[in-house]
């Protein structure tokens, strides 16, 4: 039994079929026939990168996944040459890389993924029932307890293993409450106060901007605005701004343009002028990083696995979440697969999960905790460093093609923050630091003439 039908969800489903003769993932939603946005996933209207680690993890799950995306209108991104990147240094040098992103709606990303789990043989979606309880005891979930919403009726559908696959708002703690779990579960939340504010726009045919995909990078204390704008199906584009605490965007259309106006680069608001608005403005600020220490409770259910944003959700500008949602229906996978030891299965895959979970965490929350207004714990020294050390990463990545790509494969999480630290690229960072420190013959960070972004 799966609880969700998002991108975690979905991906359980595939995971499970290989242990289970039947499998039902249970939505709250009416999920749609083809790419719709859904109220249960309202982050849906905002850019949803999928990143390289993300698209080959749904390759090794779903073999085709890709191809399908770019079928339907999905756009093929190299994230190194097609990606204009704009730091508080400068603009990213772009070079080809094998880091292949596809651009496309999070509905359309949704909509093949469903499409593809409902062929797998004893998957069943059962939509528009809302999850109330789980029903049992605290070593053993038997049952779930749904709401069928037609009806207005609950009925409880018993179960061997129950995935809580039901995103950031899931309502976990209150489960294992009620079946007399002794501990709440410990929780990190860092919150750096962000919004989103997203609109689609028809792109113009005849204008090239030199770029297929444009970020204006957040950064730590003081660059406090940003925007992406990504390419997705129908000739659209999809076009988000990003803004810290009282910098957040507005919410009206005619405050779309002023912000994009206001970035460190204008280019975003170049680019907007050449192209036509399709809808209005959505925002967000279900923003926060939280993480559940599911691993630190001594008792909970043998048969219950936590995934997705319900263990972990991640600030979104890093664009991690739908890859480590999938990462964790493989480490489910794996965790079934094994023998059986003195740990349970769930109690093993909690354990890994915290492993799993630690660097795009450690990535995510470094940053965050360098804004002032950011709410949570204290940064510590050695978080306080590598953040720094990203900064002189970034700056370096304006002028070293090599440093740039190791910084992409940081981004697409191909490969962990502590990637940076090789000698090779901690080298050249260096290198790049000294030559451009104040009063040395280089030049000065945050001063140097921005590349065309359309510059390889
Ligand atoms: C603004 C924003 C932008 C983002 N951008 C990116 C990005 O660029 N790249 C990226 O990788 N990630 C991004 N994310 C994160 C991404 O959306 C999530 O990490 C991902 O969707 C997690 O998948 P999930 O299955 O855990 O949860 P969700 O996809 O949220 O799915 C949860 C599902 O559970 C259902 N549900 C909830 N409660 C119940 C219940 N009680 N009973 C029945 N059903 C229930 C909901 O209807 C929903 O279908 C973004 C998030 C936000 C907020």
């Amino acid at each position: 039994m799966v609880i969700g039908a998002g991108i975690a969800g979905l991906f359980a489903a595939r995971a499970l079929t290989g242990h289970f003769r039947q499998v039902i993932v249970i939505d709250r939603d009416a999920l749609p026939p083809d790419a719709a946005h859904r109220t249960g996933v309202p982050q849906g209207a905002h850019v949803h990168a999928l990143f390289t680690r993300g698209l080959r993890t749904a390759e090794e799950l779903l073999p085709g996944f890709a191809d399908t995306l770019l079928q339907r209108g999905g756009q093929r991104i190299d994230v190194g040459a097609d990606l204009a990147i704009h730091t508080p240094y400068g603009w990213g040098t772009r070079s080809a890389s094998n880091l292949e992103v596809v651009g496309a709606s999070r509905p359309l990303i949704e909509a093949v993924a469903r499409e593809r789990i409902t062929l797998l043989p004893g998957v069943r979606l059962l939509d528009r029932h809302h999850v109330e309880r789980l029903t049992g005891n605290k070593y053993r979930v038997q049952a779930v307890r749904a709401r069928d919403l037609q009806l207005d009726s609950t009925i409880d559908l018993p179960t061997q293993l129950v995935v809580d696959a039901s995103g950031r708002g899931s309502r976990l703690p209150a489960w294992l409450d009620t079946l007399g779990c002794p501990e709440p579960v410990p929780e990190t939340v860092i919150d750096p106060q962000l919004g989103y504010a997203t609109r689609l726009y028809r792109r113009s045919p005849t204008s090239d901007p030199g770029w297929r995909a444009c970020y204006s990078l957040l950064n730590a204390p003081t660059t406090t605005r940003g925007a992406v704008i990504a390419p997705i199906e129908d000739q659209r584009w999809i076009v988000t701004l990003l803004g810290i605490g009282p910098d957040r965007p507005g919410r009206h259309d005619n405050d779309f343009l002023p912000f994009a106006a206001s970035l460190a680069t204008p280019e975003i608001a170049r680019a907007l002028q050449q192209a036509t608005p399709l809808t209005h403005v959505a925002t967000s600020r279900a923003t926060a990083n939280r993480r559940r220490h599911l691993d630190q409770v001594a008792t909970l259910p043998a048969n219950l696995f936590v995934l997705g944003d319900a263990a972990c959700a991640f600030n979104p500008i890093y664009a991690q979440g739908m890859t480590v949602a999938m990462l964790t229906a493989q480490l489910l996978d794996t965790c079934l697969r094994e023998p059986a030891g003195p740990a349970s299965p769930a109690a093993r895959y909690h354990r890994r999960l915290s492993k799993l979970i630690d660097a795009p965490w450690l990535l995510a929350t470094a940053a965050d905790q360098r804004f002032p207004l950011t709410q949570g714990p204290e940064s510590s020294a050695a978080r306080r460093l590598m953040a720094n050390y990203l900064n002189r990463v970034l700056a370096a990545g304006t002028d070293d093609p090599r440093v740039q790509h190791a910084f992409l494969k940081v981004l697409t999480m191909i490969d962990s923050p502590a990637a940076l630290a090789a000698p090779a690229t901690l080298l050249r960072t260096l290198r790049h630091s000294v030559r451009t420190m104040p009063g040395s013959t280089g030049q000065i960070p945050g001063r140097q003439a921005p590349a065309p972004p359309s510059q390889p």
